[in-house]
């Protein structure tokens, strides 16, 4: 149905790259700018690169962290200059629009999606390309691979305008859930620990990978309303015995 997107910005360094970085957006028709950890953007070189995309600019949101800004979105799309984690899905910035069309196909609600963007110097880290549902890259020059941050934020908000039908056909039967938000993914990832290392599974002395290659698993394709239930009703099955197996020995059953 509706796709709402939110452009992500992290730990920018240079104020004039948000700024052209609003004046993409707003070329595109896009407004929700999102700025986590990055230098200030209410700044006079911010303002001169957005050239009148002022208003993009300074009713961006400012976020501690990735997780935060990304809490409503059900679909985080890191971007990358180089291939990077293949733990998700890698797409080429034409695919992306098709991708998210699938996504929201015909369900009921607005999917909301951020568009995830680095630092001028590193890109994305680790634990931020862990918390993507997808990644993109535009494709160039092999040898010469990283685009200004303005100039990537205008490809892709460009391919989006082009390539996301506003409306889809309401007539098809299956109406698809939407994948859950990042909050409640976040949930699920607290959750799973907790019964993880309840049960000695997770040894928090030896964590190895476990907990980021489950993120992996699940972030690559999120569970819906539904079955995050499932999961979560299963986790809190678990460990209920656990917390209650005393009462199990002090207690047992009376008519025998
Ligand atoms: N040196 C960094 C590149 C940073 S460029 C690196 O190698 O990762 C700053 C940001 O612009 C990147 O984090 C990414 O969000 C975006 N970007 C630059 N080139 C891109 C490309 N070819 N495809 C997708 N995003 C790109």
């Amino acid at each position: 149905m509706k796709v709402e997107l939110s452009f992500v910005l992290i730990g920018t360094t240079h104020t004039g790259n948000i700024g052209a970085a609003a004046r993409a957006m707003k070329t595109m028709g896009y407004s929700s700018l999102r700025l986590v950890d990055t230098c200030s953007h209410r700044t006079d070189e911010a303002k001169a690169r957005a050239s009148g995309a002022d208003d993009v600019l300074l009713s961006a949101q400012r976020y501690e962290r990735l997780e935060e800004a990304v809490a409503d979105c059900h679909a985080v799309i890191g971007t990358s200059a180089r291939p990077r984690n293949l733990a998700v899905p890698m797409l080429s910035s034409r695919e992306l629009a098709d991708t998210l069309n699938t996504l929201a196909a015909n369900a009921e609600s607005v999917l909301r999606v951020a568009l995830v963007f680095g630092r001028e110097r590193s890109g994305l880290n680790n634990q931020e390309l862990d918390r993507c549902t997808h990644l993109v890259q535009i494709p160039v020059n092999p040898d010469f691979s990283s685009l200004n941050l303005g100039s990537a934020v205008q490809v892709l908000a460009y391919e989006c305008s082009t390539g996301l039908h506003a409306l889809r056909d309401t007539t098809l039967e299956a109406k698809p859930a939407l994948p859950s938000d990042g909050a409640a993914m976040e949930r699920l990832f607290e959750h799973l620990q907790q019964v993880m290392l309840q049960s000695g599974f997770l040894d928090p002395d030896n964590p190895k990978h476990l907990m980021r290659r489950l993120r992996q698993y699940f972030e690559r394709n999120r569970p819906d309303e539904i079955e995050m239930n499932v999961w979560r009703g299963f986790l809190s099955s678990v460990q209920r015995p656990v917390s209650g197996a005393h009462d199990n020995e002090v207690n047992p059953d009376p008519s025998e």
